[in-house]
């Protein structure tokens, strides 16, 4: 028979809307907003709180809403249990109760992990068997915007110290962009991201001006559902690397993709959480693709999530905290060009004083 005191043992999981402001209204070849609804999560067990954060993104099936209500059920099934190190059958789980939602259920496990982190009284990196370094670089990302504003964003990021760029693309002028930052960067490094604007012929055209300008590769030229057949063939004629981003969430995508790219692009949002994000990127390297880890906009909760695994990728794009006004959490920081995560329990994250 169960005791009072087994019964108030179980992990308690509250969530609510967390929005989020960037300095800049950021675009992409989606669409340009200044506003952002992620949720919050947090995992209470005795003494010890555990953050969350979902970065849905409706191009992923996800809304402010649908992580609202899928945390809903997630709570009425009581799946949680007693154990945050109880990691893989709370999120096989999970996988039971409800396919897809993946901002949603890696917000909860960005929360166990948190929790079983400060528990152990670890950081999350040595709680996965991981140094934390040598890591990448992280770049920052100017957002789709007129000629004059790309030149004074460019000019601001390089003011601020960052000192590797990424540049969405997806417009009438795509190659003024590039030459404009070019102009007012120098030769800092670029890579480019088309978020599946152009098809093949127009991704292998643009190529060769990338090129030329020494970018280091196209994250999504072509769009999420396009075959492995036409990756492939832009694959086969570009003139730099290709990525797929959009078009690879869980591991099972990057063995559909295998071969068709160079590279994928992982994120917590698009993975389920940081074991799936594991999988994808050990099948990756399976693979001998090279990896990058990616972001939603979000907090200081989720980029710091992911920065923890930062030493496994080959490239970091760990900026999403960075393009806020104001960014309610404290937690990884950007020093010199890298974003180095604190040496506490769990994610060492915590909320900044108002
Ligand atoms: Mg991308």
């Amino acid at each position: 028979m169960k005791s009072a005191s087994t019964r108030t043992s179980a992990i308690e999981l509250a969530y609510e809307p967390l929005t989020l402001t960037t300095t800049h209204p950021f675009g992409i070849s989606y669409g340009t907003s200044s506003d952002t609804n992620n949720v919050l999560v947090r995992l209470t067990l005795g003494e010890h709180v555990g953050l969350g954060e979902a970065a849905p993104a409706s191009y992923h099936g996800e809304s402010q809403a649908t992580v609202l209500a899928v945390l809903g059920e997630i709570k009425k099934a009581s799946i949680l249990g007693d154990d945050p190190f109880a990691v893989a059958s709370i999120m096989t789980a999970m996988d039971r109760l409800v396919a897809g939602h993946n901002s949603a259920k890696a917000a909860v496990e960005m929360a166990l992990q948190d929790l079983a982190g400060k528990i152990a009284g670890q950081p999350l990196y040595k709680l996965l068997g991981l140094s934390g370094s040598p890591q990448p670089m992280t770049d920052f990302t100017i957002g789709i915007d007129s000629l004059e504003m790309v030149e004074m964003k460019t000019r601001e990021a390089l003011d601020q110290g960052f000192k590797m760029l990424k540049v969405k693309q997806g417009t009438t002028y795509d190659r003024e962009i590039i030459e404009t930052i070019r102009k007012v960067a120098g030769d800092i490094p670029l890579r480019v991201d088309a978020n599946g604007a152009w098809t093949p012929k127009q991704a292998i055209a643009m190529s060769r001006f990338l090129a030329k300008h020494d970018v280091e590769f196209i994250e999504q030229p072509l769009p999420k559902f396009a075959s492995a057949d036409d990756f492939r063939y832009v694959r086969q004629h570009s003139a730099v690397p290709i990525f797929a981003d959009e078009s690879v969430c869980r591991a099972n995508d990057v063995a559909r993709l295998a071969g068709a790219v160079d590279g994928v692009v992982v994120k917590l949002a698009k993975t389920g959480g940081i074991s799936e994000a594991l999988k994808v990127i050990h099948v990756a390297r399976a693979y001998q693709l090279k990896i990058m880890f990616g972001c939603m906009i979000e907090s200081s909760i989720g980029v710091t999530a992911a920065a923890h695994l930062s030493s496994l990728v080959d490239y970091l794009d760990l900026d999403g905290a960075m393009l806020l006004k104001n960014d309610p959490f404290d937690g990884a920081y950007y020093d010199s060009g890298y974003l180095r995560v604190k040496d506490e329990p769990g994610l060492g994250v915590k909320a900044r004083q108002k």
